[in-house]
């Protein structure tokens, strides 16, 4: 008896052991990955690989990756830390200096539409501007959507929030929307986690940090990094940026 529970117990800890494996392992390939979105006021580098569906694909020049063409509009630490703030900032906002040609030289270069579905949201108007020396064209994004997807980080992070700290159903842990007709599925929200953490089994990872951060966040500790500061409602792009745990 002794022996088998032993050898049970031995099992538990080498299945454990494995697991720690496999997370280092996690860990030092995505310190290869590259981040994708960058805060605030940073350049978006277009990666090649599976193209999500785009509002923006045109935009972003696919068919020459890598690209820079999407700036964000960057936010003072104060404007990240209420939701309220974080969600009107930016959306109307051009940039002038270029990355490339370090000069004042970008100018409006039309309007466009986008989705970013979220409880505040549901369209959003987006600025591009073309710069007059070197002639590359961007687009602003405000920092609570990315460039890709239809969802805001703001949807997101309240995603993440209802799964994995509230422990609400896929179903219920739909993010709340302006639009009735954009409830979230729960293959959306899978497909977000996913992009965070491809740990098995599923979001093991992404569960520990929750929940480590939940407990952050009730102490009201504040965490800050590259002034993203991390709020209930900054967690997905926070995560995206700092903890990339993606094959
Ligand atoms: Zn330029």
């Amino acid at each position: 008896m002794n022996g088998s529970r032993t050898s049970a117990v031995h099992g538990t800890e080498a299945r454990a052991g494995r697991r720690r494996e496999a997370a280092q392992a996690q860990l030092r390939r995505a310190e290869k990955v590259k981040v994708r979105y960058s805060f605030p006021g940073e350049i978006f580098f277009e990666e090649e690989g599976p193209a999500p569906v785009a509002d923006l694909g045109k935009v972003a020049g696919r068919a020459k990756p890598p690209s820079l063409t999407i700036l964000f509009i960057p936010l003072s630490e104060a404007q990240y830390n209420l939701e309220a703030d974080w969600a009107e900032a930016g959306a109307e906002v051009i940039l002038r200096r270029c990355p490339i040609c370090s000069e004042d030289s970008i100018v409006g270069h039309g309007r466009r539409r986008k989705q970013a579905h979220d409880e505040h949201h549901d369209w959003i108007g987006i600025r591009r501007g073309r710069c007059n020396r070197c002639g590359k064209t961007f687009t602003f994004l405000p920092p609570f959507s990315p460039p890709y997807g239809h969802y805001s980080f703001l949807a997101r992070s309240q995603a993440l929030r209802r799964y994995f700290v509230e422990d609400r159903s896929w179903e219920a842990a739909a993010p709340t929307v302006k639009d009735p007709d954009r409830v979230a599925d729960p293959s959306t929200l899978r497909r977000w986690f996913r992009s965070l953490d491809s740990s098995q089994p599923p979001f093991w990872f992404l569960r520990q940090t929750m929940r480590a951060i939940g407990a952050w966040l009730s102490r009201t500790e504040i965490l800050v990094h590259s002034s993203l500061p991390l709020r209930w409602h900054t967690t997905f792009p926070f995560l995206a940026r700092f903890w990339p745990l993606r094959i």
